[in-house]
């Protein structure tokens, strides 16, 4: 069985963190698994539905180096998801309802006050010609819902405790009983499809042996199980991981603009710092950042994901992201260090890196080394400054040099600690705090730096 998954965003947002964690965990164990993973617009909301959102999902998800083997939209699909609902029509199994939404809260609530479950009472399949007749002289269309085989045979009035179970790949054996559930919605009255029937017609038709999502979606997977029987097709394992929260349990909505992805990438985090986070939250694996995708496929597995809710601090994504950054050598920020307009050397990288959070911060650093500067020389330092500029070693320069330099000044003025090297630093940088000045210094070289201490 070659391992196929999906991810099936809806392209009615931007994608943030949280909708990246069960792209991550499908990619990864598709990679794993020498399996295929397939993205799977789910635009059947044709008024929310943009293509822009779609084309956004995908720059996200690339740029988190997540590639589809196969890219559909389900809005290319209803011919599929039409046969699927008239085969169910002719079953049976699909029946027309005219409730409005009104009778049926009124209904829920009547049922709530009796101590009864709020489950539809299959009154669609109760309906005589003349209700028929006069809903249609009403004007009013039907929605269509799917019977859940969840009573005694022949007899749909009489329901019974009808346990569905699966394995799940994350949550281990689950129980869903579908006598407690009222039949889904497919269709709406307007002729729209629900999620539901697309994503199980899609499922079966292109072949999904996983579907790995997120666990508010584990009731729906009763009903979808039991139309999966229904149309004859396999029933694909299942895997519902938790989902990520903030620290106050808050879920993340697609609206959390901050922790949208385009957002993260233009703050300037790495990709993989997004992706450590997403995915190591909540597991039994501690949040650190995994050096590449194959690193992180292999620091999960879906038993180690936890449980209870993965709570996340979206202030983690700096901080992962800086120590990547610290610790990229240069041949892999060198492209990226050009396109800020920074002409680097593996020198002015090695020197800066740790002060840098983001990669792009690096661009604040390249005018200390290339100027202007605008030296900062306190009234009182001046005297000492001059003194250090006339000691200033003659080139080549190397990282021994500002060692030299310092101590012939401290020999000579008896300055030491702060009192020798802040004045210097300021002067050299116009900043109180910065890159090491041992490897700066070679970088400035022996002009620029008798210029800034003059
Ligand atoms: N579009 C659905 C969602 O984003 C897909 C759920 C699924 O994976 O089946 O929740």
């Amino acid at each position: 069985m070659t391992v196929t998954v999906r991810f099936a965003p809806s392209p009615t947002g931007r994608i943030h963190i949280g909708n990246v964690r069960p792209a991550l965990f499908n990619w990864l164990y598709a990679q794993k698994q020498g399996g295929s993973f397939i993205l799977r617009f789910d635009d059947t909301d044709r008024e929310r539905s943009t293509q822009e959102y779609a084309d956004s999902i995908l720059e996200d998800l690339t740029w988190l180096g997540i590639k589809p083997n196969r890219i559909e939209r389900q809005s290319d699909r209803f011919a599929l998801y039409d046969a699927a609902a008239e085969k169910l029509k002719e079953a049976g199994l699909l029946y027309a309802c005219y409730e409005t939404a009104e009778e049926l809260e009124r209904r829920r609530n009547r049922a709530r006050a009796l101590g009864k479950p709020p489950v539809y009472d299959r009154a669609g399949l109760k309906y005589t010609d003349e209700q028929l007749e006069k809903f249609k002289e009403e004007g009013r269309v039907p929605h269509w819902r799917f019977k859940l085989p969840n009573h005694k045979d022949g007899d749909p009035f009489s329901f019974e405790r009808t346990e569905v179970h699966w394995d799940d790949v994350i949550r281990g054996r689950q129980t869903v009983d579908l006598a407690s559930l009222s039949d889904p919605v497919l269709i709406r009255g307007d002729g729209t499809y629900l999620y539901t029937l697309p994503s199980i017609v899609d499922d079966a038709d292109m072949g999904v042996t996983h579907v790995i999502r997120g666990e508010d979606h584990v009731a729906n997977t009763g009903v979808q199980i039991a139309i999966f029987e229904a149309l004859g097709a396999n029933v694909p394992m299942f895997g519902h991981h938790n989902l990520l929260t903030t620290a106050s349990g808050e879920g993340l909505s697609k609206r959390t603009g901050a922790l949208s992805i385009s957002s993260l990438r233009e703050a300037g985090y790495e990709p993989m710092a997004v992706c450590s986070l997403a995915v190591l939250t909540g597991t039994s694996h501690a949040v650190e950042p995994a050096a590449d995708l194959d690193a992180l496929a292999d620091m999960i597995d879906f038993t180690g994901i936890s449980k209870s809710a993965a709570k996340f601090d979206p202030e983690e994504v700096g901080h992962l992201s800086a120590r990547i950054v610290h610790g990229l050598p240069y041949d892999q920020v060198a492209a990226r260090l050009d396109a800020l307009g920074i002409q680097a050397s593996e020198a002015f990288w090695n020197a800066v890196k740790e002060n840098c959070n983001t990669v792009k911060d690096a661009a604040q650093w390249w005018p200390v080394v290339t100027g202007p500067v605008t030296p900062d020389i306190a009234d009182e330092d001046r005297e000492f400054i001059s003194q250090a500029r006339d000691l200033l070693p003659e080139e080549p320069w190397d990282e021994t040099t500002w060692g030299v330099w310092t101590k012939a000044v401290k020999d000579a003025t008896g300055r030491k600690g702060k009192g020798l090297f802040m004045p210097l630093r300021r002067a050299l940088t116009g900043l109180t705090h910065g890159p090491d000045l041992k490897s700066l210094l070679p970088l400035i070289g022996r002009q620029k730096t008798l210029d800034r201490l003059a």
